[in-house]
């Protein structure tokens, strides 16, 4: 008797549509920081920007941008270290500060670019519409934002089911809302107090809540976008991920793009001499602090298996 082994067909990779007001929601957040940022310098112009605002919007850019790259991308997506509990509720509250979405719907859009990358199915490819000047406008638009105002959802219960399972980070990622309100009202508090004028509140809120974040948006945009189609591809990826040296540092490491996809788990990207990664050095010193641990770095045999040519 031939006895059928069950043939165990994996879950689709989408979940179905956003609903409206959620789709009019990511709108409003997409869109609203970035005519700040439009604005920004005509307003600058007229008001002066502070000392303090500019010090306000690079720590909450600092603490929101750390959160996406060492904590929604290098951990919680692809495990390229662990984290003790407080440190990994703390990751992912950090990353919900950058208003990108909850920490698990990041993950999943993000598992489903590395498991189709710039293939059909990639949520944020520049090359699906072709290698035309005018394919590749419209690519680039596509991957920077475009892809953002699709309502289609990527199915958590596929790319993210460990996240899903974990109380801690379902708990964060309920409370979305609040930390989208957190990251504006909070420097706009900071500003008022410190300031103790309204006028200091409105213009904290202004460059160090808006500005900040379609600042943020655009970075983290431009891994996805800029990074798959412009730089140098010194180590073998299936896809056209490249290292753009420019946006290392705004980056935090993250725009070592083609290291990354070449070898996804590791937890430093920009590997080579002189190649800043700032969010290497952060999950570092975690990591002598004890918060850190299995940390993957990487090791000089497996950089020289994964490069096109031993000796660059
Ligand atoms: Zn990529
Ligand atoms: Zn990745």
């Amino acid at each position: 008797m031939v006895t059928e082994t069950p043939v165990r067909k994996p879950k689709p990779m989408l979940s179905g549509m956003r609903s409206l007001p959620e789709h009019v929601l990511v709108k409003v957040f997409v869109l609203l920081p970035l005519v700040a940022l439009a604005a920004a310098v005509p307003f600058a112009w007229g008001w002066g920007l502070s000392w303090l605002d500019v010090g306000l919007g690079a720590f909450f850019f600092v603490v929101s941008g750390l959160g996406v790259t060492a904590g929604y991308h290098r951990h919680f997506t692809h495990g390229s270290f662990k984290a003790r509990r407080p440190l990994r509720v703390a990751l992912a509250i950090a990353g919900n500060l950058s208003a990108q979405g909850p920490a698990t719907t990041w993950v999943a859009d993000h598992r489903r670019h590395h498991a189709y990358s710039d293939r059909a199915g990639d949520p944020h490819s520049p090359w699906l519409f072709g290698t035309g000047p005018k394919a590749l406008a419209k690519g680039f638009w596509h991957a920077h934002m475009g892809w953002l105002f699709e309502r289609e959802v990527t199915n958590a219960e596929r790319f993210a089911p460990d996240l899903l399972a974990d109380r801690d980070i379902r708990r964060v990622d309920g409370l979305f809302p609040v930390w989208v309100a957190a990251t504006f009202l909070l420097p706009a508090i900071a500003g008022g107090l410190i300031t103790w004028s309204v006028w200091g509140g409105v213009t904290a809120f202004f460059w160090a809540g808006l500005v900040r974040v379609a600042l943020l948006h655009h970075v983290t945009w431009s891994v996805n976008s800029i990074c798959h189609m412009i730089g140098e591809r010194p180590f073998a990826s299936r896809d056209k991920a490249a290292n753009f040296w420019p946006l290392a540092i705004f980056s935090f490491g993250e725009s070592w793009h083609n290291l990354h996809h070449a070898d996804p788990t590791c937890a430093r990207h920009g590997v080579r001499r002189g190649q800043i990664d700032i969010t290497a050095r952060l999950i570092w010193i975690f990591e002598k602090l004890g918060w850190a641990s299995q940390v993957r770095w990487p090791t000089p045999q497996r950089l020289n298996r994964l490069a096109l040519q031993p000796d660059l």
